[in-house]
């Protein structure tokens, strides 16, 4: 599988009144060509740091790029000049976010605002850029959209905006899509109408998508592979597949069990006692050490390397360590 984009060992910092945060430890992770991978947690785990990192938009102070690096088509994006990152912001990697509103410029119309950023990034003519808009409004299901070309954002409903905003990500042809929370502000409707337009410009377009969410029901629509974040790191990788059919780590296994499932009516949900660590001094050991039934003395004083399960399946934990299971055995 090509890779378009390899995190390696990424840390991030924030210093804040009350010390200093370490949102992001050690972050590893790779995109390959046209795959959705899914980056999945809580809030405050440092899914949108990592993604913000990537597009290098981590405000300095108070944010700290604490070490790693970023690979695009070779290049580290951590090392690039503002100038030369702001090229590939938008026409390489472009982002979406939550809220549609924040994205769109209510005194522009959509026309405007989407030929100004192909104007931006691409060398076409005004009559280029507006066939380029036209072909985009119709790829993500804007109908009529010679005449839409001419309204203002207020003029279309909440996910017509975010298809907007979309088009708007697309228009340079990025080879990465990163969604941050693409359609937590959408009622549940729209939403699947959203993913279904994800996975048909995936379809089309063969673009990578990272998409970061809290939402399992969304990951399991969509994601060809998932990253499980907690506290700053990755604690367990798969396949859609091996994530949600044979979860490893008892924080996945937690996250699976506070979700209601559409297979399993009537299932009791379970959700995961305890909270998460602070980070302003993270845990050296297991981060989930507090709120883990399986937790053993090994847990909080040496953090788990990545234990292999699979080609694709890695998971951070003392469960699936060979050397746990010795000393366990021999208990
Ligand atoms: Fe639980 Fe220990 Fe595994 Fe952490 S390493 S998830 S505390 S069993
Ligand atoms: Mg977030």
């Amino acid at each position: 599988m090509e890779k378009v984009l390899e995190v390696n060992d990424l840390h991030v910092s924030f210093k804040t009144y009350g010390g200093e945060v370490k949102a992001v430890r050690g972050v590893t992770f790779d995109l390959h060509k046209g795959e959705t991978l899914a980056i999945v947690g809580e809030s405050g785990c440092g899914k949108s740091v990592t993604s913000q990192s990537i597009m290098r938009l981590i405000p300095e102070p108070p944010g700290k790029f604490d070490g790693g690096s970023i690979l695009y088509k070779g290049k580290d994006l951590t090392k690039l000049k503002d100038q030369e990152m702001r090229k590939i912001r938008g026409s390489d990697i472009s982002m979406i976010f939550q809220d549609p509103m924040t994205a769109l410029n209510p005194t522009l119309t959509i026309g405007d605002q989407l030929t100004e950023g192909i104007l931006e990034h691409m060398k076409l003519t005004r009559e280029q850029a507006k066939k380029v808009s036209v072909d985009m409004l119709s790829l993500v299901g804007i109908p009529s959209p010679e005449v839409r070309l001419k309204q203002y954002p207020h003029q279309f409903s909440g996910g017509m905006r975010q298809r907007i905003v979309i088009a708007m990500a697309l228009v340079c042809q990025p080879e990465v899509l990163i969604a941050d929370e693409p359609t937590t502000a959408l009622d549940v409707t729209i939403q699947a109408q959203i993913l279904e337009l994800f996975r048909d410009i995936q379809k089309k377009t063969g673009v990578s998508i990272i998409l970061i969410t809290h939402d399992l029901g969304v990951v399991a629509q969509v994601a060809d592979r998932i990253a499980v974040m907690y506290a700053g790191k990755i604690v367990e990788t798969g396949t859609r597949r091996e994530i949600f059919y044979n979860p490893q780590h008892p924080y996945t296994k937690g996250l699976l069990n506070s979700v209601p499932r559409l297979d399993a009516d009537g299932g009791e949900l379970i959700p995961i006692g305890g909270t998460p660590p602070d980070l302003f001094s993270p845990p050296v050991g297991c981060p989930f050490t507090a709120r883990c039934p399986y937790a053993m003395a090994v847990c909080d004083r040496v953090y788990p390397e990545q234990t292999s399960l699979t080609d694709t399946h890695g998971v951070d934990c003392w469960l699936q360590d060979e050397r746990a299971k010795k000393l366990l055995a021999n208990k």
